[in-house]
């Protein structure tokens, strides 16, 4: 495991294993998580002749910035980074009046299929490592020279499929030695991998889980998510109760509104009645159009009824804003258009 994914103690073994000073590992810590240095040059206070050691053992985890666009519509930043296997990601940092919020991958590319997402086309390279998650809010925080406070886990990738390497992340990013962002300002988004909802419930973070809905039926999911053939609807629904019972934490469900595929008033009818006893908040997202697939975003009076009905359930439920959209701000759009270039290695 490289240094930065490591958690203090872990570091402290490990540096006292190079034949270092316990209170070096503190130093180097603070140097990765807090002064987001990206150089082992950058660390003065180590004696020289230890960096070097590190240089040559550890090589330290930094993601190179290869794109920054900056949308001129809201201010929202699309960034693609790449890794030190030449793989590339992408991650945007959005603003609101409430702070930075960063939206990071937790995987090169993704194995889950879903329809209308641009993010699985290629297919899975690789999970990401917890450093390569932490890299993204740590070099656009860098560049940026403004404090990141939220963070959403809804880039490429599912982060249930990457279980381990998440966890780890979100420990060190929350880490009051790190840059302890808080666990309520922090959502994970998942299509509904039940087992690990249900381990990710036990270990009682205080994080927002969003589940990937999409539909009212299993049938209707089914043509959308491939994830679907394998976890009924009921038991994904069960494991984000118990996702409650465990945190006391309100989940979210996402539902992208796809024209004439998933958009009835009769759809949102049946969406409430399948979570009218939950504690949840559902939001809505008009699909954003991919070129590979001929899905549309459902209709602005469409998407207003969809929402009254669901309100006059009584469901809690808010229309996402789009964001970015003169940057291909959505979902894996710019890592895509960036391979189709053949630039990468
Ligand atoms: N794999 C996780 C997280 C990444 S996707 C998940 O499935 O939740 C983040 C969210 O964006 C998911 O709700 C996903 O369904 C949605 N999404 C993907 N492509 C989209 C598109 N073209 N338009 C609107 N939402 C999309």
């Amino acid at each position: 495991m490289d240094l930065k994914s490591m958690t203090l103690e872990e570091l402290t073994r490990a540096v006292w294993e190079m034949g270092e000073k316990p209170f070096r590992a503190r130093q180097l810590y603070q140097w990765m998580h807090q002064k987001l240095a990206a150089d082992y040059d950058e660390m003065t206070n180590l004696p020289k002749g230890f960096r070097e050691k590190l240089k040559e053992q550890e090589p330290l985890t930094v993601l190179t910035l290869e794109e920054r666009l900056v949308s001129k519509l809201d201010g929202t930043e699309k960034y693609l980074f790449s890794l030190s296997d030449g793989n590339v990601i992408e991650s945007v940092l959005m603003r609101y009046r409430h702070g930075n919020s960063v939206c990071i991958s937790s995987q090169a590319g993704c194995r889950m299929g879903c329809r209308f997402c641009a993010s699985t086309l290629g297919g899975l390279m690789r999970n990401l490592l917890p450093s390569e998650m932490l890299e993204q809010v740590y070099r656009i925080q860098s560049v940026t020279g403004e404090r990141v406070s939220h963070l959403v886990v809804m880039g490429t990738g599912e982060p249930l499929d990457n279980y381990e390497n998440l966890l780890r992340f979100l420990h060190l990013l929350t880490d009051e030695n790190g840059l302890n962002i808080s666990q309520r300002n922090v959502t994970v988004s998942t299509c509904g991998l039940v087992e690990k909802i249900r381990s990710l419930a036990d270990e009682k973070l205080q994080i927002t889980l969003a589940l990937s809905l999409h539909a009212s039926s299993q049938e209707k999911r089914k043509e959308l998510m491939p994830v679907a053939y394998k976890y009924e609807l009921g038991e994904v629904l069960d494991a984000c109760r118990y996702y409650f019972q465990q945190t006391g934490r309100r989940v979210t469900f996402e539902y992208s509104l796809v024209n004439g595929v998933n958009d009835t008033e009769e759809e949102a009818e049946r969406l409430s009645k399948l979570i009218k006893d939950m504690n949840c908040h559902v939001n809505l997202i008009p699909v954003n159009p991919i070129a590979e697939r001929d899905y549309t975003p459902s209709k602005e009076g469409r998407i207003a009824a969809f929402k009254n009905k669901l309100e006059k359930n009584r469901i809690n439920v808010t229309i996402r804003r789009e964001m970015g959209r003169d940057i291909q701000g959505a979902c894996g759009q710019l890592r895509r258009s960036y391979l189709s270039k053949g630039d990468t290695v």
